[in-house]
């Protein structure tokens, strides 16, 4: 079991906990015997999470991850419920598919509000745990929309490109106290957000251009995200980048010759 010693299970925060990504890896972390706190927006999302497992192995708290106190009390108080702090997974975020012309100032400050400041502010304070054990892991979610232009995504693609980078750096900064830090950056997935997100033409024009023709699930971004979390597989990488993508970052011409 991942980074276990004799003091206990290994321990991870996960924001956006609620729901989507988020919801799979905190589900597939308890599973794997980590314990986690779980943390989202609204505690409500959270309910499902809680219902189903023992107070003893999960922390459920609301939190905003742009606000520095909130993000400070709940990485504080997960360290000191489960006695260590092993990893981190910045999951929380938001998007929006407008044209660059109707992206206002406003929406665009609050997108790199949440899915780069808020990504900063956890790696941060997770960091500082870690450190003084000199160990952990974090991972962000990143996108394919971050490594490369998509249309209508100007204020979602830089906040995940701007997203990469970070992971990048922190990875540099954070190595010599044993931390690595890495990102997956997935293609679209079947979550809340993209179902709201995509209409059936968006779910045919990326099922076009995924050569695995299809989006993934949750739980498989999830076990990407454990692997890069668990020390005893990933102990070596570390400032990476891994999509998960059915092929898309990869691909080509994918359309079969006539
Ligand atoms: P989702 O909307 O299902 O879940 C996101 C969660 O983040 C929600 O529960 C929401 O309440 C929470 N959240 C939002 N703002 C928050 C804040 N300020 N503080 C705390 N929690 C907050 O989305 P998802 O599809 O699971 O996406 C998770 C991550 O994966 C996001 O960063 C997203 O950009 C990224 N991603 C998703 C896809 C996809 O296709 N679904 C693809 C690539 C990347």
């Amino acid at each position: 079991m991942a980074n276990q010693d004799k003091s206990g299970r290994p321990a991870a925060i996960v924001t956006g906990a609620g729901s989507g990504i988020g919801q799979a890896t905190t589900a597939l972390l308890l599973e794997r015997g980590w314990n986690v706190a779980a943390v989202d927006l609204q505690a409500g999302a959270l309910a499902e999470l809680e219902a189903g497992h023992s107070a003893e192995r999960l922390l459920v708290r609301a939190c905003d991850v742009t606000d520095e106190a909130q993000v400070a009390a709940v990485v504080g108080e997960a360290a000191a419920k489960f006695g260590r702090l092993d990893g981190a997974v910045n999951s929380a975020g938001m998007a929006a598919d407008k044209h660059v012309f109707d992206t206002s100032a406003e929406l665009f400050r609050k997108i790199l509000d949440v899915n780069v400041i808020g990504t900063f502010l956890i790696g941060r304070e997770a960091g500082r745990h870690m450190a003084k054990a000199g160990r952990g892991a974090i991972v962000n979610v990143a996108s394919v929309s971050g490594l490369r232009g998509s249309k209508g995504r100007s204020a979602y693609g830089a906040s995940k490109g701007a997203v990469i980078n970070l992971t990048q750096v922190m990875a540099n900064d954070l190595a010599p106290h044993g931390i690595r830090v890495n990102a997956v950056a997935p293609g679209p997935v079947e979550t809340p957000m993209v179902k709201a997100l995509h209409t059936s033409a968006d779910r045919d024009l990326y099922n076009r251009y995924i050569p695995m023709r299809r989006y993934a699930e949750p739980r498989e971004i999830a076990s990407v995200i454990h692997f890069l979390l668990d020390e005893s597989q990933s102990s070596f990488v570390t400032g990476e980048i891994v999509a998960v993508d059915g092929g898309y970052r990869g691909a080509g011409i994918i359309v079969d010759p006539a």
